[in-house]
């Protein structure tokens, strides 16, 4: 065999080349389980290999939902009607049939019934003229739809070819991305869990350790909640718990994480935070907390919280997690004592 002509060569240089970027994207989408991150780069490497201004992803908003819909970032389409109208349900024939034909559709080749299907008149009026199916476990969790070339014609089977294996890498990583979700984050109130609270803490300190930066942890307990479930029921202590954690979340500064210690004990990991920052945000917290209204079948409720804290010492905590929790709950224990819904550092009169 020879490769004496030169467009034969140009041709398998340009196989290797493409196959080179899916390696490198492959490797980039596998070494992140950040879900926005890797939507907003499927969406970019679309955009750069294949010429056109438009593209969006389609996902099941829940690795179970019965429906696939838009998600927020997207490039170039305006989508002008209500969400609910760009809906696919998971057991439309266009979604049947994407999950037995293993390629990209295109739009105008879609033929009865599925191409009247509501939601693809919706689609049609966006612009949408290819769609790429995205496949977790020979299922699909979403779709990449995207606009007409910015040169105009037709997608060339090289780039349809390329787009699908993007889609099956992408479709892999949005799967992991999901489960790592489910594996580190608690059902009921949205913190990170335990599991999750302890690897992360213990990277944290590693870093303050090793970049001498300062690190805090907050410890939170709900005052007399056991009262409160026995005036008001557990499914209404369920629902203020829910209310507090989202204080939480919602105060946590960017580079801070909130996760559910165990039963009505929160917590908050501070990297590079002092004393100060940390004693202000628990403050905070504390007053947000104290203000809320809670209702719950038509009733009002009312719950305060303490909070512990304390900060890395590199003498003390180079080892082990542990002994800063202790601090914290030191610091805790005292705030109970002192009379409750209260802010405490750490300081070692407290034993
Ligand atoms: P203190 O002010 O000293 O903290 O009093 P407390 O009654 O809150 O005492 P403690 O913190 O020891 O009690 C925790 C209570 O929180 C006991 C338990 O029933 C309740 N609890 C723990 N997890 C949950 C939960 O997920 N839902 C509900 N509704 N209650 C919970
Ligand atoms: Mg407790
Ligand atoms: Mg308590």
């Amino acid at each position: 065999m020879s490769f004496s002509f030169p467009e034969e060569i140009q041709h398998y240089e340009k196989k290797i080349y493409d196959q080179r970027q899916l390696i490198e994207i492959s490797r980039a989408l596998n070494s992140t389980l950040d879900y926005n991150y890797l939507i907003q780069a499927i969406l970019d490497i679309c955009l750069a290999q294949v010429q056109t201004m438009q593209a969006a992803l389609f996902l099941t908003p829940e690795m179970d939902s019965d429906f696939i819909g838009p998600v927020d970032s997207f490039r170039g389409f305006a989508f002008l009607r209500p969400e609910e109208e760009y809906r696919i349900p998971v057991q439309s024939p266009l979604v049947q049939l994407l999950e037995t034909t293993n390629k990209t559709i295109k739009l105008v080749d879609l033929e009865e019934p599925v191409a009247s299907q509501k939601p693809m008149q919706a689609l049609r009026e966006l612009g949408v003229e290819l769609m790429v199916p995205l496949k977790a476990k020979g299922k699909v969790i979403g779709l990449i739809l995207l606009g007409e070339k910015a040169v105009g014609g037709d997608y060339p089977d090289s780039e349809k070819g390329f787009l699908f294996d993007l889609a099956s890498l992408g479709g892999i990583a949005v799967e992991n991305a999901r489960l790592y979700e489910r594996a580190t984050v608690d059902m009921m109130t949205s913190l990170k869990n335990h599991a999750y609270f302890q690897s992360r803490f213990r990277e944290e300190r590693d870093k303050a350790l090793k970049r001498k930066l300062p690190l805090a942890l907050l410890l939170t307990d709900v005052d007399k909640f056991k009262n409160f479930n026995d005036t008001h029921g557990h499914q209404a202590g369920d629902e203020v718990l829910k209310h507090v954690a989202r204080v939480l979340i919602d105060s946590a500064r960017r580079t801070d994480f909130a996760a559910r210690y165990g039963g009505e004990e929160f917590c908050v990991v501070m990297p590079g935070a002092d004393e100060k920052t940390a004693r202000d945000l628990a403050e905070h917290i504390r007053t947000t907390v104290e203000s809320m209204v809670v209702n719950h079948e038509g009733k009002e409720m009312k719950v305060t919280m303490s909070i512990g804290i304390s900060i890395f010492d590199p003498e003390l905590d180079a080892r082990s997690n542990k002994t800063m929790i202790e601090r914290s709950d030191k610091a805790l224990y005292a705030c109970k004592h002192g009379g409750r819904n209260q802010v405490r550092s750490y300081s070692p009169d407290m034993g």
